[in-house]
């Protein structure tokens, strides 16, 4: 598992899933069945990505019913106002306590044309409203075959952190775009040569604290059988989960991931 500093993050991606009556209903039998399974809340880290329209719902109900988990955004503007029509600012985030943003995700940078200079502007924008920013990077198959697994996820990180302070806080996803929603996941050999990698950028680039303090997740294709596999892994401590993060059962039993496995 993870080093031991480093608190274990299991993030749920919903994409355009749940509208916000669902969304309630959602995290509601999600925090029942952690407590039904005797779940205890601190030994990982809980962090919900809904779309824009159910944050409210969300945090209204995180706040009344006082759930552990951490919330977050999709995306945001690279701007903080103004004539923008469409997006939404960074500070708006901020104040409906949502604490992270996914930044670069594979689905943006190939739907929305966003190239490395719109996600570090994207990272810069998080940062000063006082997000963090979860920096998704990886390597399409094509990449994969060209380059190897880490020469894109590097340059996606490098570009990406241009500019960060080194005591800023920020989360990285490596998130092969072969494995997203393709229920062929990456091995935890494959996530963790990878994820130590991407962590000397961190190092290289904001230091050696920031590189022991950094979480550097695996995404692609998580579920509940596998895992435990990736977390065993020194260097991934956590996963960014799509497809199986709307699934109650399926979510928890990754979040359990320490106990129904022994790590
Ligand atoms: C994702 O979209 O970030 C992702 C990892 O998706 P999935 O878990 O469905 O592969």
């Amino acid at each position: 598992m993870g080093a031991v500093n480093r608190t274990p993050f299991i993030a749920g991606n919903w994409k355009m899933n749940l509208d916000h009556l669902q969304a309630v209903a959602f995290v509601q039998k999600l925090h029942w069945a952690l407590k039904d399974a005797g779940h205890e809340a601190g030994t990982v880290e809980v962090g919900v990505f809904p779309p824009f329209t159910d944050i409210r719902s969300v945090q209204t109900l995180l706040d009344a019913d006082k759930i552990e988990f951490s919330l977050g955004a999709q995306d945001l503007s690279v701007h903080d106002s103004g004539a923008y029509t469409g997006e939404v600012a960074g500070p708006f985030l901020a104040k409906l306590d949502a604490k992270y943003v996914i930044i670069g995700h594979s689905e943006r940078r190939e739907y929305h044309a966003e190239g490395d200079d719109v996600v570090a502007a994207k990272v810069q924008a998080a940062l000063r409203s006082g997000l963090i920013p979860v920096i998704c990077v990886g390597e399409t198959a094509d990449d994969l075959e060209k380059h190897g697994a880490s020469a894109v996820p590097v340059a996606q990180l490098r570009a990406a952190l241009d500019g960060v302070a080194a005591g800023a806080e920020v989360v990285v996803a490596y998130e092969p775009v072969w494995a997203i929603g393709s229920g062929q996941a990456a091995t935890p050999q494959q996530a963790q040569d990878v994820c130590a990698t991407l962590r000397g950028v961190v190092g290289e680039l904001l230091g050696p604290d920031a590189a022991a303090a950094t979480r550097v997740l695996y995404g692609g294709s998580v579920k509940s059988g596998n895992i435990a596999g990736f977390m065993r892994e020194p260097d991934v401590d956590g996963a960014l989960v799509g497809g199986a993060s709307i699934l109650v059962d399926e979510f928890a039993a990754i979040i359990r991931y320490q106990k129904h496995v022994g790590v």
